[in-house]
């Protein structure tokens, strides 16, 4: 009998494999590395290296790569292969504590926002001990951090790592102060739930808007949508269960836990969460997951896109990053307990929250931000470009009544225990939250549900920025309860700093319905900002307390902002100029000669006809296609003629590139689709949504 699970982990040198193959102090040399307790020494190194390249090489790997996540938000790797000459010339299997620890990828030709000037290009690669190696496709893949010659950060991880750093002593801070004081360091728990669509693979090669930017550029709508909800929940295909068998499989092997899969709203559509980890392996985590959805896809003849806006008309895909902060001794800091209102650890780190995500919510939206989330936010399926937290009536009770001053334990367990939906079940795990599904921020349970990040968005900056806001708001915190002498007066004085903190940013609770016009009113009204568009959030990286936030925690230098200022900016100018280069190819080079052939088709059939027998339909389609080639002609036109009158400022561009070309990109869009809702399909060759959707 075959065992689903025998192969979990097995290409993944992971704790257990460590422990089992290295010398006990080597092991426990790294141990304390990963701690932050200690610094690796050359010969710990060595030992730890060689012992990875037996373990490689018995599963067949021949090259090593340090993978590094460039701020491209994708993940970069080079090849070595262990092989050396020996001093005979003989073939020999090297893999040094130093080829382990440090790389030079000379990737000089990454996005650096300035940070590396090309002639001084070098940038080197060090290895994250916190994230374990892993094997693919003979690689042996050693997670690392990318930095330039004079230390700044290139990449997304390094800055992570400092992040988790600043949010475990700010946690553990507040929570030594609070009176325990076994707890010595915090870390972050993720969990991504990853949402994408699934197509057959010859509509992808058939359409190069597919290929080269991810989602269709145009498309009517389908006679037949998602108005049924007959795909949401349904029965999984056929194919799609064998390509989901085969992505469990290869994560698995990595040591990832997949967990849930099922289809998700609109037709093509699909979700996969694994069980959360911790933050740094999260992302990684996802990262391999994204790679191999879209690699196991290609095997089983199908694409996966990632896109967070393929098809217009139909719901897009998200993200959703489940975050919660828990100690060393495995403490979730959001739980609330069956005491919540007793619970003044919980409100602390519940109030911390919300103060933090009211304090930087432009900061919050943009690191959910990308340019092809901008189809995304703020559409009627996806969360609002209003960052607001819904806690559920449950917690928000709790703390208005903390708030007020009024003694509420109605949310307590005790009373909660009365919910029995069914008889004969002794215990019933009752959610102490219901579901706003239109909240960009959620209280769920014992987490935070962040739902506004892109389907095809790395993790990294977003919880990113979640540690730092809610470092710096615990530390806030901290620093009221220090130097109180007594336990009791410690508590009274946290319960009043909840109470500022309820009165301060009650304003960001939020639990109607996010996706409606009154919304946006209600929001204005309360002063809660709605910025439009990602290019236009970018620039709070360059606002003054953003810029405090992060250089104060040692998470970004002001040079490492400006960096990645510019490398956003610059990377929508170029997907936006790669969308309409490939817009106006395809409308010249597909759609325009079918609209003239199918003009001349109906030309000829009336020149065929006595005059008398020519149907209204004939002549009027006959004008209504001619006016549709002049009409998309002229957009084109128009299109690019304002691409290339744009500023090279590249701020200024892409402000421009958001008002004006968006717009005109529309009106060719238009005119196709116009042409589409009638194209037959004798001179019309292009996929149609109603082919991509419904067949898999
Ligand atoms: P839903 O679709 O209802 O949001 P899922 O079960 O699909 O729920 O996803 C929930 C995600 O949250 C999973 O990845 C799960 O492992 C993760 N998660 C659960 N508890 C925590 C926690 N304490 N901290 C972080 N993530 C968590
Ligand atoms: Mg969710």
């Amino acid at each position: 009998m075959e065992r689903p699970f025998e192969e979990f982990g097995s290409m993944v040198f992971g704790e257990k494999e460590m422990a089992d193959r290295l010398p006990r102090p080597v092991y426990q040399s790294w141990k304390k590395t990963v701690a932050n307790e200690g610094t690796l020494d050359r010969q710990t190194a060595d030992a730890i290296a060689h012992a990875m390249k037996l373990w490689a090489m018995e599963r067949g790997a021949t090259h090593f790569t340090h993978w590094f996540q460039p701020m491209t938000g994708g993940t970069a790797e080079k090849h070595d292969s262990f092989l050396e000459p020996g001093s005979n010339g003989e073939a020999m299997a090297r893999f040094s504590g130093k080829m382990l620890i440090k790389g030079e990828p000379d990737a000089s030709s990454f996005p650096s926002g300035g940070l590396r000037a090309t002639f001084e290009a070098r940038g080197y690669t060090y290895w994250d001990v916190t994230s374990p190696v892993f094997i693919r496709d003979n690689v042996l893949c050693i997670p690392t951090v990318f930095v330039s010659y004079t230390g700044e950060a290139l990449d997304r991880k390094e800055p992570l790592l400092k992040s988790i750093h600043a949010i475990s002593t700010a946690a553990t801070r507040v929570v030594n102060l609070l009176g325990d004081k076994d707890v010595k360091s915090c870390d972050i728990s993720v969990g991504l739930e990853q949402e994408y669509f699934l197509i057959d693979r010859k509509y992808f090669e058939q359409r190069l808007d597919l290929k080269f930017t991810g989602r269709t550029l145009f498309g009517t709508a389908s006679p037949k949508r998602q108005e049924l909800d007959d795909h949401y929940f349904g029965s999984i295909p056929m194919r799609v269960s064998a390509f989901m068998k085969d992505v469990n499989k290869e994560l698995w092997k990595l040591g990832i836990y997949a967990k849930t899969e099922h289809n998700e709203v609109a037709p093509g559509q699909f979700e996969l969460a694994p069980v959360f980890s911790k933050g740094n392996i999260a992302v990684d985590q996802n990262q391999l997951t994204m790679d191999i959805l879209r690699k196991t896809a290609e095997k089983h003849g199908l694409a996966c896109l990632l896109h967070e806006k393929p098809f217009e008309g139909i719901n897009g895909s998200g993200k959703h990053d489940n975050y919660s902060i828990v100690t060393d001794d495995g403490q979730n800091l959001f739980a609330p307990g069956d005491k919540p209102s007793e619970n003044i650890r919980f409100l602390v780190f519940v109030s911390a929250f919300l103060k933090a995500v009211d304090t930087y919510p432009i900061l919050l939206r943009m690191s959910a931000s990308c340019t092809g989330n901008d189809h995304r936010l703020g559409a009627s399926e996806a969360p609002p470009s209003i960052i607001s937290v819904y806690l559920g009536s449950y917690i928000e009770d709790i703390l208005y009544s903390l708030y007020s001053g009024k003694n509420n334990k109605k949310g307590d367990r005790e009373s909660a225990a009365a919910f029995s939906p069914v008889s004969g079940l002794s215990y019933i795990p009752h959610d102490n939250t219901d579901r706003n599904r239109t909240s960009p921020v959620a209280f769920t349970g014992n987490k935070f549900e962040f739902r506004m990040l892109g389907a095809s968005m790395s993790a990294s900056f977003p919880n990113t920025v979640l540690n730092a806001i809610m470092a710096e708001s615990l530390h806030e915190i901290a620093d009221q309860l220090e130097g109180i002498k007594y336990l009791q007066d410690v508590r009274e004085k946290a319960l009043e700093i909840c109470r500022t903190i309820i009165h301060d940013h009650k304003r960001i609770l939020f639990s109607g319905d996010g996706y409606s016009s009154e919304w946006v009113k209600e929001a204005e009204r309360r002063g809660l900002p709605n910025v439009k568009s990602f290019i236009e959030s970018v620039d709070i990286l360059n606002d003054e307390k953003v810029r405090n936030l992060f250089t104060s925690l040692n998470i970004y230098s002001e040079n490492e902002l400006r960096a990645n200022r510019i490398i956003m900016a610059e990377r929508y100018s170029n997907i936006m100029g790669i969308e309409v280069r490939t817009l106006l190819e395809m409308t010249r080079k597909d759609v325009i000669p079918s609209m003239c052939a199918e003009l001349g088709f109906y030309g000829e059939t009336a020149q065929s006809l006595p005059k008398a027998a020519i149907p209204s339909f004939i002549s009027s389609r006959i004008k209504e296609l001619s006016d549709l080639i002049e009409s998309t002609e002229a957009s084109c036109a128009a299109l690019e003629e304002a691409f290339s009158a744009l500023p090279s400022d590249i701020f200024a561009r892409g402000r421009k590139i958001y008002d004006e070309i968006g717009p005109l990109m529309k009106d060719v869009r238009k005119n196709i689709d116009t042409y589409e809702e009638k194209a037959s399909r004798r001179f019309y060759k292009l996929p149609l949504y109603e082919d991509i959707l419904f067949d898999i």
